[in-house]
């Protein structure tokens, strides 16, 4: 590619830059100045890569198709990859490629803004660690290990030239039929919040000009992650209450944090299409929560407003619809369509010039915030700061503690000694461990996964030793798979390896939540054989497992931990490591029976009867928040500094935890408040606090939470928070303790 032509433009955008100083608002408006429609309406167009490669390489730009895109239709943002994970090298080839064209061919040498996947560690740079997808970091209750995650994410992400992310997924998990559940934070509103800001604020960490740091993208906006039926991108049908009490709440707290940008859902919402929605683009996005930044559309969903919503009669009328919602852009992404639209619109007067400013200056100001006009391709880092052990260290330990231990009857850890035959579908690929977004959109190239990858075979045998450990396993899902147990006769104990192949949107759909009945069958026959079977699952979301619960001596619960969670589910089993995970999901029994922890109080609360309620009952397979270690915690002393305190006031609570076993460990403590009577029905408990400690053996730590009154506010009947006085309860363990607000 030689398009390295000199020119003086770019250099006056520099010094333009530069001599307005800190004040980037005068760069911005005297860049909209010298600007056409045309190139406005490029600004707000998003196409992906395929566009511009040349024909059958997944790699190799096509000088004219660049061209086309960036200096004919003036586009000015590209997402994605073609296939596959790209190298280092390749990444910064294409950014330098695409950059330099922005920077020299287009009369305002206005940079180009790349955004990628990367959604649980840098998905789509070749050789890169892997972090547990968000299900399994919300398990781990670690906000510190979700910031660094980020902070590493963007770190390798930036310096492949990529300054934008689309994540965090900031939807809740309470449909686990739904394929993106693994991408979800879990079920409960202040735990997706919390660990959202600790996503984004490592994302962003130092500043959008850093060289470390990636815009972040909170997404979908908003209800994408209920649809009613489970299945991907169908419509919702959610209350008002629902949405604003449960749902709005984690992107509110992202707009608190200075999240730059968001993505919309592509799915409707009571019969809306979030895209063309007025009321949540920019009434409640814009004017309720003062979110400044920018909002890209999903995939292809502008022009969707016609052919999959029809509630626009042309394309046409699909791209004004979009525009007047309150979209700054379009990720059309396959052709030019919306660039001709949206120029006609604006041209016949349908649109107007104003509106295409709003849009263009967040546009600017983003890519002027990144520092892109200055330097549009981070300098480049060397391979050893790149992928520094540092980082693996991190990704290793985020697969330990997002595992969940569900269950235990004594038999682990296993001794290193124990000749173990592992068998099930799970036990040698790389794939069930990663599943979506894994260097491939699906994770199912077993080719592309980096060197230190283990399968959990692999990590067993590392942990055991080759001669202990037996595995009959092909890691084929289809009927050819090998689901034999094998000749089990020369060993201790069987380990299954259970769970979903990799998955993402759309191919992740399923009709119900049973697991399948091969994978029962094995369960069963190595249960017949008399000896102990323990499973481990590795799923991203719960799989229904009752009818074989009762015969397994004990079930890790792997999630998708990725690169490090082969070995971290082998080091765990063996004691190597103690688990720590703990449910952030309530993890249902039947399949039709999907139920929540903070359900409401339909009878009197029974404390004999913990969890019950009404005829058919509140009965989970496991509850959210639990999780066994290898050691035993006292959670005592639950005191409330104050019985009563105002509508503005905070509640200081502390609470002595003590580890009362052999070994070290960590502990998650989950803080609920239960709310004796309200206006609109109470839940039986909710999160408001949780916290994580390591204890020695022995050792004991008093954990302080602070609680403020405005954090039990509800949606009331007349659809805005109130907060009203009564008597409460602060849940932690199996302790209870009463206040007032007053
Ligand atoms: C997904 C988004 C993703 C986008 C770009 C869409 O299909 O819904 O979450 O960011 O593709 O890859």
């Amino acid at each position: 590619l030689t398009l390295l032509v000199s020119c003086d433009k770019s250099s006056d955008m520099k010094t333009i830059e530069a001599s307005a100083g800190n004040n980037t608002n005068a760069f911005v408006e005297s860049l909209l100045d010298k600007m056409t429609v045309e190139e406005k309406v490029g600004q707000m167009t998003q196409v992906t890569i395929d566009l511009i490669l040349k024909e059958n390489s997944t790699t190799e730009i096509d000088p004219d198709k660049l061209r086309k895109a960036i200096v004919e239709k003036k586009v000015g943002s590209i997402l994605n990859v073609k296939g596959h994970a790209y190298s280092y090298e390749t990444w910064r080839n294409i950014l330098t490629s695409i950059q330099e064209v922005a920077e020299n061919e287009t009369p305002n040498s206005i940079p180009v803004l790349y955004g990628i996947d990367a959604i649980h560690g840098a998905t789509y740079l070749k050789g890169s660690s892997l972090f547990p997808h968000n299900i399994g970091m919300a398990a781990s209750r670690n906000k510190d290990l979700v910031h660094k995650s980020a902070s590493i994410t963007a770190f390798q992400t930036r310096s492949s030239g990529i300054p934008w992310d689309f994540d965090p997924v900031l939807g809740l998990g309470r449909q686990p039929l739904w394929s993106r559940f693994e991408e979800t934070f879990g079920e409960d509103v202040h735990l997706v919040t919390e660990m959202g800001e600790a996503a984004i604020t490592g994302y962003q960490e130092d500043g959008l000009k850093s060289n470390t740091a990636v815009a972040a993208c909170m997404k979908h906006f908003l209800g994408y992650s209920v649809p009613s039926s489970g299945k991907d991108r169908t419509p919702a049908d959610i209350s008002d209450i629902f949405l604003k009490e449960y749902l709005l709440p984690p992107f509110k707290a992202a707009v608190e944090n200075d999240v730059a940008t968001v993505m919309i859902n592509s799915g409707e919402i009571n019969g809306v299409p979030v895209h063309a929605s007025k009321h949540w683009l920019t009434e409640v996005l814009r004017n309720e929560l003062g979110f400044q930044g920018v909002a890209v559309s999903d995939w292809e969903d502008v022009i969707r407003l016609h052919t999959r919503h029809r509630v626009a009669s042309t394309p046409k009328e699909a791209v004004r619809m979009a525009v007047d919602a309150g979209l700054d852009m379009s990720m059309v992404p396959y052709d030019y369509s919306f660039y001709d639209l949206l120029v006609e619109l604006v041209k016949e007067g349908t649109i107007s010039e104003e509106r295409l400013d709003e849009s263009v200056r967040r546009i600017l100001k983003l890519k002027s915030d990144l520092g892109l006009f200055a330097q549009p391709v981070s300098p480049a880092v060397s391979e050893e700061e790149l992928f520094k052990p540092e980082f693996d260290t991190a990704a290793y330990t985020s697969a330990v503690e997002s595992m969940v231990l569900t269950k235990n009857e004594g038999i682990l850890p296993l001794n290193k000694n124990t000749e173990i035959t592992i068998a099930g579908p799970t036990a040698n690929a790389f794939g069930p461990l990663h599943s979506s977004w894994s260097f491939t959109w699906m994770g199912n190239d077993e080719s592309q996964y980096s060197e230190q990858t283990k399968t959990f075979y692999e990590g067993m045998k590392e942990v055991f030793g080759e001669e202990n450990v037996n595995c009959n396993s092909t890691n084929e899902w289809d009927d050819k798979g090998n689901y034999q147990l094998g000749n089990v006769s020369g060993s201790d104990v069987i380990i299954l390896a259970l769970g979903e192949p990799p998955y993402a949107e759309g191919p992740g759909v399923i009709d119900n939540l049973d697991l399948d009945e091969r994978q029962l069958k094995l369960a069963r026959e190595a249960m017949d054989t008399g000896k102990p079977v323990i499973a481990v699952f590795f799923t991203g979301r719960p799989r229904i497992i009752s009818s074989i619960e009762p015969g397994l001596d004990a079930i890790l619960l792997g999630l998708r931990p990725a690169t490090f969670g082969g070995l971290a589910a082998a080091n765990l089993l063996a004691g190597v490591e103690n688990p720590s995970g703990v449910l952030p999901f309530t993890y249902p029994k039947h399949s039709g029976d999907i139920v929540h922890y903070d359900h409401k109080l339909t009878e009197e609360i029974r404390e004999d009867i913990p969890n019950t309620y009404g005829q058919t009952g509140y009965q989970p397979q496991w509850d959210f928040g639990h999780g066994l270690s290898y050691t035993d915690f006292k959670i005592e002393n639950l005191k409330l500094e104050e019985k009563e305190i105002s509508t503005e006031g905070t509640l200081n609570v502390s609470v002595s935890v003590k580890n009362t076993g052999n070994v070290g460990g960590k502990k998650a403590v989950d803080v609920f408040i239960r709310d004796h009577f309200a206006s609109i029905t109470p839940s039986v408990k909710r999160l408001k606090a949780f916290k994580k400690v390591y204890l020695d053996p022995g050792e004991t730590t008093i954990l302080n939470f602070k609680i403020s009154a405005s954090d039990l506010a509800f949606i009331g009947q007349e659809g805005t928070p109130v907060l009203e006085p009564g008597e409460f309860d602060v849940i932690i363990g199996a302790s209870k303790a009463t206040f007032a607000i007053k």
